[in-house]
């Protein structure tokens, strides 16, 4: 069924859509009860559906013509009881239809998230999260809009369709012949018009990515653009934007309109056709009133179907547009993982750091780090100096495996860091950087973000230590006041106090410091690095900084040069 469906898209990548499909029916497979009892309920509802036109009929031959009042009456109160049945049962497939749309949506959507947190700082740094955005939300929902209406869709109209042609032989199999000729005129047409929509839906999607990512760039830097006095042209390039995706709406549109459109029209031309016939013979008396009406309702109840069962092809092509994009995702493999069968922390961890003929280079890049051996003894205090972009970062990175080296190996306590779990390193290595991330939520939220199951106690203590007091008293609400989106209101030297308070709960082995005090005056700093020092005593320190203030009173002072890492001592003897 999923090879059939896949043979009938035209998608320029097979197996990636192949594997979509795959990825797809593995969510919709668990809800199996749910969508057969559903699929039973649509088919008591077609069939009550079916049941109207021949009620009617029954009424205008065997009550109004033949003037049996008694039967009138019958058919009247019958009409009364299918009509209210059918109405509620529409109202509990509905709900049943919601409830199971939204976990199939629910449980895709988690599940691509989950992949995209398993990525690396290389994937975010080339997508655009506008991108991401619009294809966790909207290509999500546009391939659960499939598997789930589609479905039902095509089933009910199966259903109709089979029950009209039925019925509709049964009233004149002469008159029937009509909907022969108009069933493969409406394939030949739709068929020729796939292609056209797979290619405008693409387009409409990119330029619907193109408006997310907009937004999602320019609203978090609302500030900067207002200092650079670029409003105007942030708005003009929106305009921009907004009319380059209206442009491709209503090209989609007009496409869609007119695959729709023929077969609507032939049915019309058919639906007329068997009244001049049909009408032509109820003139002659060779037939009964309520049959002509009752086979032209069925006519529309039969291309009615017919519409949406080659409309499916419509929406299997926009469909497999976004199963494409999210399948480009998912398929997207996550450089680095947990080994299968993590060896556990050394106990009790020292925190001694090395690194052994470490060689790193960014993708299709010059190396950064070219054959670099150190060890960083357990419990120092290490400075790591080096100019801008000598890939200082790019070390620690390593350190907490957001990257592998492409040659040699980091050891922890004399374990290999790819042989440690995952979650176990980078709770065993803190980093605190320039850039301190802070969510919606309280402060005391946003202190046991690493550490969700510390108590109210363990929470306050760190504050405490951090020297977050006077924040606290200075908040409305003190630990439990809400910070505002990334903390906005707090200071540079406030959000890096936040930042070792968090550190001091997680209790890491090696603590980093990568030019994190490097926002505040060189006071607040001496005082941070005071009560690093105080706080994290016996612990591997590893500070990064472009001022020599930062670096001094260090053990052991570090600098990287050239892809090469060397001890200060080293570098005065070469100078
Ligand atoms: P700074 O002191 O300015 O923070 P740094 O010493 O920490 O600099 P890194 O951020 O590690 O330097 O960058 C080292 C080099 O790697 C730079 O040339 C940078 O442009 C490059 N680089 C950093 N991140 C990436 C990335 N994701 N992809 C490609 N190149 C990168």
């Amino acid at each position: 069924m999923l090879n059939w469906l896949v043979r009938a898209i035209h998608a320029p990548d097979r197996t990636q859509l192949e594997r979509g499909f795959h990825w797809l029916y593995s969510f919709v497979k668990p809800q199996r009860r749910a969508i057969i009892g559903l699929l039973g309920l649509s088919f008591i509802g077609s069939a009550l559906v079916l049941l109207q036109p021949w009620l009617t009929k029954l009424l205008i031959d065997d009550g109004l013509l033949a003037k049996d009042y008694g039967m009138l009456i019958q058919m009247a109160i019958a009409m009364v009881l299918v009509g209210v049945f059918s109405t509620a049962l529409a109202g509990l497939n509905r709900y049943l239809h919601t409830q199971l749309s939204g976990r199939i949506l629910f449980a895709l959507r988690t599940d691509l998230y989950a992949h995209l947190q398993r990525l690396s700082p290389s994937f975010f740094g080339q997508r655009r999260i506008g991108d991401l955005l619009s294809r966790i939300d909207g290509d999500v929902a546009a391939i659960q809009r499939f598997a789930v209406d589609s479905l039902f869709s095509a089933v009910s109209s199966i259903i109709g369709l089979v029950g009209a042609l039925v019925l509709l032989v049964a009233l004149s199999w002469q008159l029937s012949l009509l909907v022969l000729v108009l069933i493969p005129l409406e394939i030949v047409w739709l068929r020729w018009m796939r292609r056209k929509v797979e290619l405008r839906t693409r387009e409409m999607r990119e330029r619907s990515a193109d408006l997310s990512s907009f937004l999602v760039e320019t609203l978090p830097a609302i500030k900067f653009i207002q200092s650079s006095g670029q409003e105007a042209r942030e708005r003009t390039r929106l305009g921009g934007l907004n009319d380059n995706y209206l442009d491709k709406l209503l090209q989609l549109q007009v496409t869609e309109f007119f695959t729709h459109a023929i077969p609507g029209t032939l049915t019309s031309i058919t639906r007329a056709s068997a009244f001049l016939i049909g009408g032509w013979w109820v003139i002659q008396g060779q037939w009964q009133l309520g049959s002509l009406i009752a086979f032209s309702t069925y006519l529309g109840m039969a291309t009615g179907p017919v519409n949406s069962l080659l409309g499916l092809y419509v929406a299997i092509q926009r469909m497999s547009v976004s199963l494409n994009r999210v399948s480009e995702l998912r398929l997207t493999d996550a450089e680095i993982d947990s080994p299968a069968q993590p060896k556990p922390l050394p106990q009790p961890l020292q925190g001694e750091l090395t690194l052994q003929g470490v060689s790193f280079a960014y993708e299709g890049r010059e190396p950064v780090l070219s054959q670099v051996s150190v060890v960083l003894p357990a419990g120092q205090k290490i400075a790591l100096a080096g100019a801008s972009g000598a890939g200082k970062s790019t070390l620690i990175d390593l350190l907490q495996r957001h990257y592998d080296p492409q040659a040699g190996q980091v050891l922890l306590d004399g374990v290999d860091i790819r042989e440690l779990g995952l979650a176990d390193l980078r709770r065993s290595v803190a980093v605190v950087s320039q850039e301190i991330t802070l969510f919606r939520g309280s402060l005391a939220d946003n202190l046991r973000y690493a550490c969700p199951t510390a108590s109210d106690e363990q929470v306050r203590e760190a504050a405490r230590e951090a020297q977050l007091d006077a924040l606290i008293d200075y908040l409305p609400q003190g630990l439990d006041t809400p910070l505002g989106e990334r903390g906005q209101q707090l200071s540079g030297g406030q959000k890096q106090r936040i930042a070792i308070a968090r550190a001091l709960l997680q209790q890491p082995a090696v603590l980093v410091l990568d030019e994190a005090t490097s926002a505040v005056d060189e006071a607040t700093e001496q005082q941070v690095i005071a009560a690093v020092d105080r706080l994290f005593a016996g612990r591997t320190r590893i500070l990064i900084s472009h001022r020599p203030s930062t670096l001094a009173g260090a053990d052991h002072r570090l600098l990287l040069q050239n892809g090469h890492l060397s001890t200060m001592e080293e570098v005065s003897r070469v100078d």
